[in-house]
């Protein structure tokens, strides 16, 4: 028993076409085309979430920042980290270990954007 693909319009054996659990007939479309098509589904569907999470590391980049006559970008603690992408653990190692730069202002700890920068321009590469 040969069927005809709804989609490639080749004419396969049975065993060629998914059966349907619920229904009693196999698949309109053939395995090939049916793999064809969940693929590029997954294709799409992959791309729409990188896009979405682009959109939002964009929407992240946003830091709140006080910018000083002298040019410096300081940021909160939290600013920081968002910028950075490391945890507040890992932000005041940094700053202890004096690889970036951070402020007191009163109670406030205020952390050079610039400095982050420079820190990852100056990493070494693998
Ligand atoms: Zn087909």
């Amino acid at each position: 028993m040969t069927l005809v693909c709804q989609e490639c319009g080749k004419s396969k054996p049975a065993s060629g076409f998914y059966q349907q659990p619920r229904r009693l007939r196999p698949m309109p479309i053939c395995k090939d085309c049916h793999k064809g098509r969940v693929s590029a589904r997954r294709i799409k569907r992959r791309a729409e979430l990188s896009e979405k999470v682009r959109i939002e590391m964009t929407e992240k980049e946003e830091i709140d920042t006080v910018v000083t006559p002298t040019g410096r970008r300081l940021a909160t603690i939290k600013e920081a980290c968002r910028y950075g992408r490391f945890s507040h653990t890992k932000c005041y190692e940094l700053i202890n270990a004096k690889r970036i730069r951070a402020y007191k202002f009163d109670t406030r700890t205020l952390v050079d954007l610039d400095s982050i920068d420079a820190m990852f321009a100056s990493l070494p590469e693998m």
